[in-house]
């Protein structure tokens, strides 16, 4: 067997074998993500660990057909659509900073002992600020509304997805992203109106399929639908991920993403609240300006490891859809990106070009992670959109 294994952010976190998930335990007591490395390097770093779904986990969705190069193809797609928008404000959720440099991490030194409890629970209780106004129920004519946010994660499941996330650890960038948005989305536990912050999630390799088929869920639903069990919703996003891996159809995944956001806008999901509900709205001073706007607590997140690549092996890549086709009442285009990757590939420039400059501080909206120690901004990054809040890496920080 390995000979130890070191926590990748504080190298006094040392363990005599590795944990079941390849993190920290240490760290994960302190509410955040950190990968652990072999001291040594003897473990393969390509050899799929016992956990991932490509090694005897079928997905858990057996009955949804995969219809292999149908490009376009949509399933899962909620069927329940039904009929208009309206007010708020809010606040972000607390994330850890996100750091442009990606140097080295720095070590603590000191001394610590191994041997503890791996089935430790997931103990972090961010500080939900009172000011997270969603969930506030007003009525509008005789009809009692909710105000509510929506997220919609938009998740890279393609083939490249399976390749190790860094060296030194055997976990493949599929896993750990796995792991880190069921971290991030769980993060929202604590969070006073989780009942009223609505996610949805799309996976996508040159096909798209829906992940919640009965429309956007609530954070508080999907956590109970998981019995509270962070792990048991890393399992499931990681055997979803895990069931498809062909290409990389953005466009597609965008399309949809963007499906979603005008239904929701158009009041046409009676997964939430039998469509009786109206978007929080958070008002923005506009970077550089003395004007505010009134944006929707509504953000969708993609990742991608790659370029675009359809089921046509079209590599184009299409503007933005939010961006090309503002979406009546939004306001702003709500799309962040995540680059899962070196900063200098093409697929970085890609998917940073067709991005917004986030309205507060006219940075890109755009993240890169680019090397283990950003698993942690990787996690906030999920928190904060699944949150429905912030656009920018600055955003990330200040929310701190
Ligand atoms: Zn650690
Ligand atoms: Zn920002």
């Amino acid at each position: 067997m390995p000979a130890k294994w070191k926590c990748i952010n504080n190298e006094a976190h040392i363990f005599e074998r590795a944990t079941n998930d390849f993190l920290c335990t240490y760290c994960k007591q302190l509410g955040e993500l950190s990968m652990i490395i072999a001291i040594e390097p003897v473990v393969p770093v390509n050899k799929p660990s016992s956990e991932h779904p490509e090694s005897g986990h079928p997905g858990l969705n057996q009955n949804r057909s995969e219809h292999p190069g149908s490009e376009g193809f949509v399933s899962g797609r909620p069927a329940s659509c039904e009929s208009n928008a309206i007010n708020g404000e809010t606040s972000s959720p607390k994330s850890t900073p996100y750091n442009y440099d990606s140097g080295t991490p720095e070590f603590d030194t000191y001394d610590q002992k191994s041997g503890i409890d791996e089935s430790a629970p997931y103990n972090y209780k961010p500080d939900m600020p009172e000011s997270i106004r969603i969930g506030h129920e007003y009525t509008m004519g005789r009809v009692s509304r909710k105000e509510v946010g929506l997220s919609v994660l938009v998740m890279d499941a393609s083939s490249s997805m399976l390749e190790p996330a860094f060296a030194g650890s055997p976990l493949s960038r599929l896993s750990l992203v796995a792991k880190t948005a069921a971290y991030g989305v769980f993060d929202l536990q604590h969070m006073q109106n989780n009942p009223n912050a609505f996610v949805t999630i799309i996976v996508f390799d040159d096909r798209v399929r829906h992940v919640f088929p009965d429309g956007p869920i609530s954070i508080a639903s999907l956590i109970k639908r998981f019995d509270a069990d962070v792990h048991k919703f890393a399992l499931f996003l990681e055997e979803e991920l895990g069931s498809m891996k062909q290409g990389t159809d953005i466009n597609a995944a965008l399309n949809e993403a963007y499906w979603v956001v005008s239904n929701f806008m158009e009041n046409k999901f009676s997964s939430i609240y039998d469509g009786q509900y109206s978007p929080v709205q958070q008002t923005i001073l506009k970077f550089g300006t003395i004007d505010s706007v009134s944006i929707p607590n509504v953000r969708v997140l993609i990742y991608t490891d790659g370029m675009q690549y359809d089921a046509r092996e079209n590599r184009t890549l299409l503007p933005n859809p939010f961006n090309a086709h503002p979406i009546l009442g939004l306001n702003h285009d709500v799309l962040i990106g995540a680059y899962f990757g070196q900063g200098n590939e093409d697929g970085a420039a890609q998917l940073s070009s067709v991005v917004s400059k986030c309205p507060v501080h006219d940075v890109r909206q755009f993240f890169l992670i680019d090397s283990p120690t950003r698993i942690n901004s990787l996690q906030s990054l999920f928190r904060m959109a699944s949150g429905a809040s912030g656009f920018c890496p600055k955003c990330l920080e200040s929310s701190n």
